[in-house]
């Protein structure tokens, strides 16, 4: 009676989990980071308790049958919906409807051939074998592509060892003791079902809980960056130089503003689309041209910022240089037009500055510098303190 209330309860948590994840994937629109895939893993499941609890004891019948198919398609369903939570493309239902067929087939040959409990032991083993390599695969990716999501990866990955555990234990008891074995009123049965209904209880809010996390990172990546160019935003940057300067071992910084020599003109004359692709341009120069580490922003318009790390003048003074002949060289690529676009860029530097607070004094300074350059002809480097460096 008490594993009946079990398992009843359970499928009350799989149906109402299945409908909520249902419901989230529709608020996703487009992405729906497999939460749609997941509440079919929990229908299938829920409806495979459905049917043991109306099929009552183990045996051999159409019900138990349909439950196995569903209970072996329902962990799948979970494997597909992770692929499509870590944007690996997958089809869903081509696969669950040949394990279905598949599995429905090698239930009769099982049953005709080796006896009534032979399904049981097979859904047992069958299990056993893919919680393993979920259980695996949970570590491999925690360890892998979701590095992020490393403490989460570990925790899905110690409770579905304990279904792979229970699985084996239920397998070797099937061999040992036949179908008595499966009777829910002995102790292994009610154990396996509150585990079972404890896995039901805290697994779908850990999903909830990933797909949070996912959509939360990513806001905060949108947050900090330019739409156009995938440069930092000066929000971004901000934050970025916070936490530079909070490390003890944190150097002196520089400032460069880079601002495109009559940009308006490119927008005049080859339209804004052009314009467009010219700043993408100008920021791929950046990240090539700036050191590993440095921070690059778009400020807004045409105009870029380097925050030169832990240098001193003259390496700023170098990235600056060599940033201004790297824009000066370059064409603009994907433009089909047939005298090829170049543009070049002045560049005003700041003195050395070692905290946030500084910044926006340094942005005077560099701002100062680059006015410098502007009314000194364009297309140059100047330091704050100094006259033109180079043209
Ligand atoms: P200067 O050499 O003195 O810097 O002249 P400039 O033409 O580069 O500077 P100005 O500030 O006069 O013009 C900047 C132009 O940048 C004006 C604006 O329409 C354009 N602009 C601002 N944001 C964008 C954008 O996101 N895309 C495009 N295509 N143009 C933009
Ligand atoms: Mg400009
Ligand atoms: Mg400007």
């Amino acid at each position: 009676m008490v594993t009946t209330i079990i398992i009843g309860m359970l499928c009350v948590h799989l149906l109402c989990f299945s409908v909520m994840f249902q419901l989230i994937s529709t608020r996703l629109n487009g992405r729906k980071l497999g939460m749609n895939v997941f509440a079919v893993g929990n229908l299938l499941l829920g409806l495979g308790y459905i049917l043991q609890l109306v099929d009552g004891p183990a045996g051999w019948g159409l019900m138990s049958v349909v439950n196995h198919t569903l209970t072996i398609c329902s962990p799948v369903a979970y494997v597909l919906g992770a692929m499509r939570f870590f944007e690996r493309p997958t089809s869903v239902w081509r696969p669950l409807l040949a394990l279905a067929v598949t599995y429905t087939v090698l239930q009769l040959l099982v049953k005709w051939t080796l006896g009534p409990e032979a399904p049981y032991a097979l859904l047992a083993g069958s299990c056993a074998a893919l919680f393993l390599a979920m259980t695996v695969a949970a570590m491999y990716a925690g360890h892998t592509f979701a590095r992020d999501l490393r403490a989460e990866m570990m925790v899905f990955a110690v409770l579905i060892a304990g279904l792979c555990g229970l699985n084996a234990a239920k397998l070797m008891m099937i061999l040992d003791g036949g179908l008595a074995a499966l009777d829910v009123n002995t102790g292994f049965q009610k154990v396996f079902y509150i585990y079972m209904s404890f896995l039901g209880t805290v697994l779908p809010p850990c999903v909830v809980w990933l797909v949070l996390r996912r959509l939360t990172d990513e806001l905060r990546t949108l947050a900090a960056h330019d739409p156009l160019t995938r440069l930092l935003n000066r929000r971004g940057l901000m934050d970025a130089l916070g936490t530079h300067f909070c490390s003890r071992t944190a150097g002196p910084a520089y400032l460069l503003i880079v601002d495109i020599d009559h940009f308006k003109r490119i927008n005049d004359t080859h339209g804004h689309k052009v314009g467009d692709l010219v700043l993408c341009h100008v920021a791929d120069v950046l990240r090539v041209t700036a050191r590993q580490g440095d921070l690059i922003c778009r400020l807004g318009g045409e105009e870029f910022l380097i925050v030169c790390l832990d240098t001193d003048r003259a390496g700023a003074m170098q990235l600056a240089e060599r940033t201004r002949t790297a824009i000066e060289h370059s064409d603009v690529p994907g433009v089909s037009l047939s005298q090829p676009i170049r543009c070049t860029a002045t560049i005003g530097v700041s003195d050395a500055f070692t905290s946030t607070q500084a910044f926006d004094a340094s942005m005077q300074q560099a701002d100062t510098a680059l006015y410098r350059g502007k009314t000194a002809g364009r297309n140059r480097v100047e330091w704050v303190h100094a006259h033109g460096v180079s043209s």
